[in-house]
């Protein structure tokens, strides 16, 4: 069967940054499942994906604007350290939800702190990195009715409710 709009699709992958760094990957445990044409994974790694069929291996290299978008650095701001209100102890690395000024809830990680000042990106952290990944099709099967209301796939790899 080949992955088209609509099909459960399991991967296992293995992303590394332009450099070869590892950052994330499946390797150990389930495959990575998910809902193909539904905007679940990555642009770039879904278009690459499409027609592919269980047992294919693809090395794909997907530049920022397809993968967690360039940076934009007026998403970097400067909060006092009252902000934080009970937290104990603010360092950077540490990453909190917040609410954007347009009401939506993003994660913002501090990367530093100096007196009462700190400096927090809501960018996500692999925004503008070319990203590439190594990728074996595990396995491509029908989507379930209710997996398609709800826009996920259910079971291991997926989503567990
Ligand atoms: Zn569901």
């Amino acid at each position: 069967m080949q992955i088209a709009q609509d099909k459960v699709v399991l991967i296992h992958y293995t992303l590394t940054n332009d450099g070869g760094k590892v950052l994330d990957s499946s390797s150990g445990g389930d495959p990575l499942a998910y809902l193909h044409g539904q905007g679940n994974i990555i642009p770039g790694l879904e278009k690459a994906l499409e027609g592919k069929q269980a047992g294919d291996k693809l090395n794909v290299r997907v530049e920022p604007a397809e993968g967690y978008g360039v940076r934009d650095d007026s998403l970097v701001q400067q909060v006092p350290r009252r902000a934080f209100g009970s937290v104990s102890k603010v360092e950077p690395g540490m990453q909190f939800h917040a609410q954007s000024a347009q009401g939506q809830m993003r994660v913002v990680t501090v990367t530093h702190v100096k007196g009462d000042m700190v400096t927090v990106d809501a960018n996500h952290p692999l925004a503008g990195e070319v990203l590439v990944f190594d990728v074996e099709v595990a396995e491509v099967r029908d989507a379930t009715g209710e997996e398609l209301e709800h826009g996920h796939v259910h079971g291991p790899g997926g989503h567990q409710h």
